[in-house]
C-alpha cells in the first residue's frame, strides 16, 4: 500500500550541488567557458556593447534604427537591437501576444568601478611621466595600487573620428601601475583608517620614465610619452580633452578554486547578470509569449544618470518605437500600458556570505555561496531606506516559473539590516507601475580588482532568466 507523500512544512537554504542534474552540470560548464571568454573581452562599458553586439547579430539580431527609418513592422520571432551612444543597449525578441500586454525584461549593468583618466592628465615629476585619474564607482582604494592595469577607451577627434585603445592586456604589451608607499616610511599613513591611506588625488599612474633626445626641450619624459602615442595612434596632448580612458586590471578571468568551481575576474558586477540575460536571450527558441527584452545599461555605479544611464528616457523612447512598429499606429496609451504591464527581473550582483566577514549579514538572510541565483525582495538599508520592495505576489509568481524549471535559487539580502545596503536600477524601472524584483549572482569581493562568482550561480542565473521568458503567465 502507497503512503501519501509528506508535505516538508519546513524550509531549508541548501547547497546546490546536492540538487545538480548531469545535465545541468555540463550545460554549466559549457555557459561558464562562454562567460570567461566574454568577461575577458568585455572590460569596459563600451566593449561589453560591442561584445553583446556581436553575439545579437550572429544570431540574427538587427539594428532597430533601419526598422525606424522605412517604418518596417515587426512580428512576432522579429529579433532586434537599439543601441545607445555605443554604451548602452537594448535587445528585443518580439513576443506572440502584443506589446500591450506587457514586455518579460531581464536588466542588467555593463559598467564597473575603475579609475577613469582625467582630462588634462599628463604631467612629469620625480623624472617619471604620471596620468592624473579620478575614479568611477565606489572602490575602496588601497586595492588598485601596486596591481598592473591596462588602458581602454577611445579619442576622439573634433572631427568625429575614433582612435580605441587598448594598451596592457597583450603579455606582450606594457602594463601601468599606480604606486604605494613602502612600509619603511608608512608609519603615518598606516595609522590612518583605509578609507584615507590612499587619497583619490593619489590614484596617478606612471606611464613613462625615459627622456627623449632633444636637448633643448623641457620636461623631456612628458613628451617622450606624447611622442609615443602620436606615433602610435596619431593623438596630441590636446585630445585627451576629448577622450574616454579607463584603466582596469591587466588580468584575465580564469577559473578559481582547486576544484574549479568559481570565477574569478574583473567587473563581474554586473557583467555576469548582463552575460547570463544576453545568453538567455539568444538560447530562446522561436518566438515567446510575451516580447523579451534584454536591458545592458551604463552608468549604474553612478546613480544611472546621463544619457545612458537608466534614468535617461532611452528605454521608453525605444519601447515608443516598438508601440509603433508593432501596432497599426502609435498611441500613448497603448505604450503606458506596455510598460505598466511588464515583468522585470532587475539583473544585478549580491553579496555572498563571507565567513572571514560573517558580523556584516545575517547568516539565514544571506546569498550562501553556489546555493543559486538569489532573488532580492528589498535591498535598501536602515529601514528599507530607497529600496523597491517587489511585492509578495510578483515574488510568488517568479518562484513558480522558477520552481517549475528546475531553477536552484535562494534569497538574500544586503547584510545585515543597520549595515549598510545598495541600489541597483530596479526603482527607475517600478516608476512605470512594472513588477520588479531584483535577482542575480551573489559575488566575493565586489567592487575589488578582482571578483569571485561561484559557477553555478551564474548558471543558475542564466537558466532562471531563460525560464522568466520561456514562462507564460498563469
Ligand atoms: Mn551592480
Ligand atoms: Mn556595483
Amino acid at each position: 500500500m502507497k503512503t501519501a507523500k509528506k508535505t516538508d512544512i519546513t524550509y531549508t537554504n541548501k547547497n546546490g550541488y546536492e540538487r545538480l542534474s548531469s545535465a545541468d552540470a555540463k550545460l554549466m560548464d559549457a555557459v561558464n567557458r562562454f562567460y570567461i571568454d566574454f568577461l575577458g573581452a568585455a572590460k569596459t562599458e563600451r566593449e561589453a556593447h560591442d561584445e553583446s553586439v556581436k553575439l545579437l547579430e550572429a544570431a540574427g539580431f538587427k539594428n532597430l534604427e533601419l526598422f525606424e527609418k522605412k517604418n518596417l513592422k515587426l512580428r512576432a520571432g522579429d529579433k532586434i537591437y537599439k543601441s545607445c551612444g555605443g554604451k548602452t543597449l537594448m535587445a528585443v525578441l518580439i513576443g506572440k501576444k502584443p506589446l500591450e500586454a506587457g514586455m518579460h525584461i531581464v536588466g542588467a549593468h555593463t559598467d564597473a568601478p575603475r579609475i577613469d583618466i582625467k582630462q588634462n592628465p599628463l604631467y612629469e615629476n620625480g623624472d617619471m611621466a604620471l596620468l592624473d585619474t579620478h575614479y568611477y564607482g565606489g572602490i575602496k582604494k588601497y586595492q588598485w595600487v601596486t596591481i598592473p592595469l591596462a588602458l581602454h577607451g577611445v579619442f576622439i577627434k573634433p572631427d568625429g573620428r575614433t582612435i580605441k585603445i587598448t594598451i596592457g592586456e597583450d603579455p606582450s604589451e606594457p602594463a601601468l601601475c599606480i604606486t604605494d608607499l613602502l612600509p619603511h616610511l608608512a608609519a603615518d599613513q598606516i595609522k590612518k583608517p583605509l578609507s584615507e591611506g590612499i587619497e583619490g588625488e593619489n590614484l596617478d599612474v606612471i606611464v613613462g620614465s625615459m627622456p627623449v633626445k632633444d636637448k633643448k626641450r623641457k620636461e623631456k619624459i612628458k613628451y617622450n610619452v606624447l611622442k609615443i602615442l602620436h606615433d602610435k595612434y596619431g593623438v596630441t596632448e590636446e585630445d585627451f580633452l576629448s577622450a574616454e580612458l579607463e584603466l582596469v586590471p591587466a588580468d584575465r578571468p580564469r577559473e578559481a578554486g582547486l576544484d574549479r568551481s568559481l570565477v574569478l575576474g574583473y567587473g563581474q558586477d554586473d557583467r555576469v547578470c548582463a552575460y547570463a540575460a544576453l545568453k538567455a536571450l539568444l538560447d530562446i527558441k522561436g518566438a515567446p509569449e510575451h516580447t523579451s527584452c534584454v536591458l545592458l545599461c551604463d552608468k549604474e555605479e553612478i546613480g544611472s544618470v546621463g544619457a545612458t544611464g537608466m534614468a535617461s528616457n532611452f528605454f521608453e523612447n525605444t519601447s515608443a518605437e516598438l508601440v509603433n512598429l508593432t501596432s497599426e499606429r502609435y498611441s500613448g496609451l497603448i505604450l503606458k500600458r506596455a510598460l505598466n504591464n511588464s515583468w522585470m527581473l532587475s539583473a544585478d550582483v549580491n553579496a555572498l556570505f563571507d565567513p572571514l566577514y560573517a558580523s556584516v549579514s545575517e547568516k539565514k538572510n544571506s546569498a550562501i555561496l553556489n546555493h543559486g541565483v538569489c532573488l532580492t525582495k528589498y535591498c535598501g538599508a536602515r529601514g528599507k531606506s530607497g529600496s523597491s520592495d517587489a511585492s509578495a505576489e510578483f515574488v510568488a509568481e517568479i518562484r513558480r516559473i522558477f520552481d517549475k524549471a528546475g531553477v536552484i535559487w535562494q534569497t538574500g539580502e544586503l547584510g545585515k539590516v543597520d549595515q549598510g545596503g545598495g541600489g541597483t536600477i530596479a526603482w527607475l524601472m517600478a516608476r512605470y507601475g512594472m513588477h520588479v524584483v531584483d535577482c542575480g549572482v551573489g559575488l566575493l569581493s565586489m567592487h575589488a580588482p578582482m571578483e569571485l562568482a561561484g559557477k553555478l550561480d551564474i548558471y543558475m542565473a542564466y537558466k532562471g532568466y531563460l525560464a522568466f521568458f520561456r514562462d507564460g503567465r498563469k
